[in-house]
């Protein structure tokens, strides 16, 4: 089983994912995360990734399609909770794949709902190395352009899940779980 985290920069995904991963005892996996993991490790990999992380663009696909092939395992227990991946719609397509052949199925797409003025707002007061205004700016852009149509995309195929974004960490938890059929 895969459920999908879906928002914007600053959308609040990753701590969301976090909880509900700790509550249901599945995998987190997050691409951003691991992507700032291999770029500490100074190698001409992590030299690579890096540059795209200050630039706020996206890493080539198949890099990133790569870290999840790996970390996506055949098995019946638990389930895996995708944080910033997908990113565009050649990566769903990749998702659909690697899903299948691990004999897992994407079973909802949750959407965290931010307007741009909040998200600008919460990036500018994080301290990350890619939070710099320019690198903000790009990165919403870039979430507009390739990231956004998997909304329409996942709505289509009766997958998505809107959740309000804006609130307490606690109250879009509860939204969060409602919005998987779960009793808060
Ligand atoms: P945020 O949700 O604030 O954008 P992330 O930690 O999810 O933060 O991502 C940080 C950066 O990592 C992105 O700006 C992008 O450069 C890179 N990244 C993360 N996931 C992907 C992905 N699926 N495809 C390409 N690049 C990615």
């Amino acid at each position: 089983m895969i459920i999908v985290f879906l928002g914007p920069p600053g959308s609040g995904k990753g701590t969301q994912a976090a909880l509900l991963a700790v509550r249901r005892n599945w995998a987190h996996l997050s691409t951003g995360e691991l992507l700032r993991a291999a770029r500490t490790g100074g190698t001409p990999l992590g030299q690579k990734v890096a540059q795209y992380l200050d630039a706020g663009r996206l890493v080539p696909d198949e890099l990133v399609t790569g870290l999840v092939v790996e970390r996506v395992k055949p098995g019946p227990a638990g389930g895996y909770l995708l944080d910033g991946f997908p990113r565009n719609l050649a990566q769903a397509a990749d998702l659909d794949q690697l899903a299948r052949a691990a004999g897992h199925v994407v079973q909802a797409v949750v959407f965290f709902d931010v307007p741009e003025p909040e998200l600008i707002r919460r990036l500018s007061g994080r301290a990350r190395a890619d939070d710099d205004p320019d690198t903000i700016r790009r990165r919403l852009r870039v979430y507009a352009e390739e990231t956004s149509p998997l909304v329409d995309h996942y709505a289509s195929r009766d997958l998505l899940r809107r959740v309000e974004g804006r609130g307490e960490i606690d109250a879009i938890h509860r939204r969060v779980l409602t919005a998987l059929g779960e009793r808060a």
